[in-house]
């Protein structure tokens, strides 16, 4: 994003992550720890609840004060993963939630007394295709009982609730496979040992990420958020935000990498010189700086769109794409300028070039983009 917008915004999430400097993070990687203290400092700050409303106790920023916050973590040398997801799931509960819904929980959210880190879609034989997902919730009375897998659902264990999608009427029963499934908020502190079994996975970077089994969870009826049988809508809104959050954290990680190797070719005295005098070595450096600057722009671009309330599908999915692939890109550069450096724990870049990798596949592959692109934005014809 534009360096000159939100100036203090900017430094006050400096401020936060300079008390987590990165041997704090390189501690919490080595020993796969979640960020807990981190996580607390950024509640306490308000800078989660960033998109919260004031009216709920937020701060009732757009999402393009949102996306300067996780730009800045990830230029830290920090990765915002374990704390982002409380900004893209809160918007499901804001804007398909009931008043009770919404005035129960997003001031606890906000406060940090309650923390909505969790979001549970992929399953182990859906994968990107949503839609044929078959954890099943099944209307019993007052409640619904819930059944099926989950996979690579992030941070279930450090938090409250749950934003779940599940299939509330048989896909042999419905028009079109994106009907009858619903989204609800399952609070895991009682879903937990009555019927939900957590597995964590251990994943190429730190990232508490779990296999979820439900046998018979009930979860009440009030859990439902909005219609029953429209949750895949809920949810593809919700998307777009998440992609332009995630392209945030692209161009953060991206700046954090061009910083690091500029400083690096500048101070590296090999055949006695900076190894940056080289344009072998200074090249690679300026084409990441381009490649994550214009990326920065679309990603602007999108998140002025998405605040205006306008349409926002094909900029939103364009930012993450170059995003992650400018931050890819200058990962891949800053290992190059440090050398074997570059795969030394002790220089971060190797955590940081893991961390960045997941981009490229998560929250959504880069193939499922350029084929959003290609069918929705250039009319090519259906491949799938
Ligand atoms: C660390 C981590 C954390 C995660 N956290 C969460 C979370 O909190 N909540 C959650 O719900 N999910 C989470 N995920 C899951 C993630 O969203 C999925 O892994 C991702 O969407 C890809 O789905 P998949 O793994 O099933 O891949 P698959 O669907 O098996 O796809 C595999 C590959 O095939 C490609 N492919 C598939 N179909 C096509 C096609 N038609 N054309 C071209 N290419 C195709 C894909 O692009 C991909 O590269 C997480 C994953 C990881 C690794």
């Amino acid at each position: 994003m534009n360096e000159v917008h939100y100036a203090g915004l900017r430094e006050t999430v400096q401020e936060v992550c300079a008390g987590f400097s990165n041997e704090y993070w390189r501690a919490r990687d080595e020993k796969r720890e979640y960020p807990e203290a981190f996580v607390q400092a950024m509640t306490a700050s308000g800078l989660l609840g960033a998109l919260i409303p004031k009216e709920y106790g937020g701060m009732g920023l757009g999402l393009d004060a949102a996306c300067v916050i996780l730009e800045e973590v990830n230029r830290s040398g920090a990765n915002a993963g374990p704390a982002h997801a409380q900004m893209y799931t809160m918007g499901t509960l804001l804007r398909h939630g009931s008043e009770d819904q919404r005035e129960g929980y997003l001031p606890k959210v906000a406060s940090g007394e309650l923390r909505l880190q969790a979001f549970g879609v992929t399953e182990p034989e859906a994968g990107t295709d949503t839609t044929q997902l078959t954890t099943s919730a099944v209307r019993e009375g007052d409640r619904y009982v819930v059944n099926g897998r989950k996979i690579y659902i992030s941070r279930v264990q450090h938090s409250d609730l749950m934003v779940l999608l599940a299939r509330t009427t048989p896909i042999e029963q419905v028009e079109k496979h994106s009907h009858g499934l619903s989204v609800f908020l399952v609070d895991l502190r009682e879903a937990i040992g009555n019927g939900l079994t957590i597995k964590q996975r251990r994943v190429m970077m730190n990232n508490e990420t779990n296999e979820l089994l439900f046998e018979n969870v009930e979860v009440p009826a009030s859990a439902l958020i909005g219609e029953e049988g429209e949750g895949f809508r809920y949810i593809m809104d919700g998307m777009n935000a998440e992609r332009i959050l995630i392209a945030a954290e692209c161009i953060g990680d991206g700046r954090f990498f061009i910083e690091r190797a500029t400083e690096r070719a500048k101070e590296r005295q090999v055949f006695g010189r900076p190894i940056g005098q080289n344009q072998g070595v200074q090249f690679p450096i300026a084409r990441a700086y381009a490649n994550v600057e214009a990326a920065g722009l679309m990603t602007e671009k999108a998140a002025a769109l998405f605040d205006r309330g306008e349409s926002c599908g094909a900029e939103a999915n364009m930012a993450k794409l170059l995003a992650a692939d400018a931050s890819w890109e200058a990962a891949n550069m800053a290992v190059q300028t440090f050398g074997g450096y570059g795969f030394d724990a002790g220089y971060d870049i190797e955590r940081k070039f893991r961390e960045t990798r997941l981009y490229q596949v998560a929250p959504i592959s880069t193939n499922l983009i350029l084929s959003y692109v290609a069918e929705h934005v250039l009319k090519l014809p259906r491949s799938f």
